[in-house]
């Protein structure tokens, strides 16, 4: 029921919200303290290094090797017959153009002819825009490379007479051919590339041409690169190092946090003590009212039926009239007695159904207005009663009459003077009554609180009327133990109840 038991579930409630609440803010708070870093697992470097010099050493030898082919070609060029020429430089890949410097007289002979690539090139040697200069072909005996920005790359051999070849190199066949050595070379010795790193090798283009490792870390850039500039270009390696997840939380977010859900812990529980507490009082103080409660039954039973006898014998109207008011103020006494006491007895959930007794209802009905005829005279209250189907019926009568006497004397405390009450009963296979009048009604909000143990109108705890605000909910109590219910309908004009109780 209503009052201290929903103070109980309520009391719960609040600690059991703070805890999921200081979950809530403990995974948030984990949720925004994490930090997942990716972190290096390699950081030797040491392997790294020598496969870069074992890249630089390939590129050296195939250079040193290269030269050799360029030097013996020129060797056989400055010897060669005018049958012979270009015999010895078309060995050799990645030439384009050979260039003869015979000398005769005072002036040098120039033949040049392609090998490779493109026609001859322009302007040629020697020509008016000079590539090459009389001091670089000549100035000494050995070989040369000539390799400047803005000229092809050349190799150059003079001899003892005054002769001299230059070879042009196509710098692209070169590298191409570089390339397919180096390739060829590096594949048979396995790259042994720590898990979840990538080795990478690439020409100057930026084209790789070999790969080891795990493709997934070219999301992100290197963390290593290591290059060797050569006659034929720039050989870059890029090494990605093997990263693992590593999770950590920052410290002041997850102690604030923390800080954040104890506060809410704390303050659960303090609300739960505290409410815990008001509960004890109100349970001490309703065992207290109960005990009071249950002394005046018996002395007030006498006096209203001890009343009751001096009404029938009494043959004077004035006497009449006061034992008549002794009789509607000890009845109003007697019925916040019963709502108290039943109110304990639900609390301790002993609220037991009395005899089923088989009752005329339209009989019955009458007598619980009965006893309000004075009352409702008094302040000038009408009530109709209208009673149809099933005449008799099987009812817990003192749990309905506590009900209906309830909901009369609202009717009188709240309605106001003048008010029009009706009463409607009908029994079928369920007891059906109506209870309305036409005065203030109860506001829509307090619709369902209005059933609340010690729950009174927000106009009628301060207006004059008395009451404990225990009548609906016990009514509503009493209704539910019998299987039915008490409930107030949607109304414009004053309070309408229901009540509705199912008959066997
Ligand atoms: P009490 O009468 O002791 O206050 P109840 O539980 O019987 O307690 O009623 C609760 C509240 O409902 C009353 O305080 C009153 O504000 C309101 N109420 C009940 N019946 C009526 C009615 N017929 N008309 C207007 N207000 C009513």
């Amino acid at each position: 029921m209503g009052g201290v038991i929903q103070q109980k579930a309520a009391s719960r409630r609040v600690l059991i919200v703070a805890v999921v609440l200081a979950g809530i803010v403990i995974t948030v708070g984990f949720g925004l303290a994490r930090r997942v870093d990716l972190v290096s697992t390699d950081q030797g470097e040491q392997w790294l290094e020598d496969e870069h010099r074992y890249l630089i050493a390939q590129i050296d030898l195939l250079e040193i090797q290269w030269e050799q082919a360029l030097e013996e070609a020129a060797d056989f060029e400055l010897e060669a017959s005018k049958r012979e020429r270009g015999e010895a430089a078309r060995e050799v890949l990645g030439l384009r153009q050979v260039s003869y410097f015979g000398k005769r007289g005072e002036a040098h002979e120039l033949v040049e002819f392609p090998l490779q690539g493109p026609a001859p090139l322009e302007p040629s040697l020697l020509s008016g825009e000079l590539v090459l200069t009389n001091e670089e072909v000549f100035s000494s005996h050995n070989p040369i490379w000539i390799d400047d920005a803005g000229r092809p790359l050349m190799y150059r051999k003079a001899d003892a007479h005054g002769s001299a070849v230059v070879f042009i190199l196509n710098k692209k066949i070169a590298r191409g051919v570089v390339l397919g050595e180096l390739k060829s070379l590096m594949r048979t010795v396995p790259r042994v590339v720590p898990a979840g790193g990538l080795l990478e090798f690439s020409g100057d283009s930026g084209k790789v041409w070999l790969s080891r490792g795990d493709a997934d870390c070219k999301s992100r850039p290197a963390d290593e690169t290591l290059r060797h500039y050569s006659r034929f270009g720039e050989w870059p390696i890029r090494y990605w190092r093997p990263r693992k997840e590593v999770v950590s939380y920052e410290a002041s977010v997850l102690g604030g946090m923390s800080l954040v859900a104890l506060l809410i812990l704390v303050g659960g529980y303090w609300a739960d003590r505290e409410q815990a507490r008001a509960l004890k009082l109100a349970a001490q103080r309703v065992s207290f009212v109960n005990s009071v409660s249950h002394e005046f039954r018996t002395p007030l039973t006498n006096i209203l039926l001890t009343t009751e006898l001096a009404q029938e014998d009494s043959r004077e109207p004035k006497a009449e009239r006061r034992l008549a008011l002794i009789l509607d103020e000890g009845r109003r006494l007697s019925r916040m007695v019963d709502n108290v006491l039943s109110y304990a007895r639900a609390e301790r959930g002993k609220l037991q159904l009395g005899q089923v007794r088989e009752v005329k209802l339209a009989e019955f009905l009458e007598s619980c207005l009965q006893q309000f005829e004075i009352l409702f005279a008094r302040k000038g209250i009408t009530c109709e009663l209208d009673v149809s189907g099933d005449e008799r019926v099987e009812i817990e009568v003192d749990f309905l009459s506590q009900i209906v006497l309830n909901l009369l004397s609202n009717i009188e405390k709240y309605a106001g003077d003048g008010a029009v009450a009706k009463v409607e009963a009908v029994a079928g296979k369920t007891l059906r009554i109506t209870v309305s009048d036409n005065g203030v009604g109860i506001p829509a909000e307090l619709k369902f609180r209005i059933f609340d143990a010690f729950e009174r109108g927000g106009d009628s705890v301060t207006s004059t009327s008395s009451g404990t605000g225990l009548g609906l909910a016990i009514s509503r109590e009493l209704a539910r133990s019998m299987g039915g219910d008490l409930q107030l309908k949607n109304s414009t004009n004053g309070a309408v109840f229901l009540l509705e109780i199912p008959l066997f």
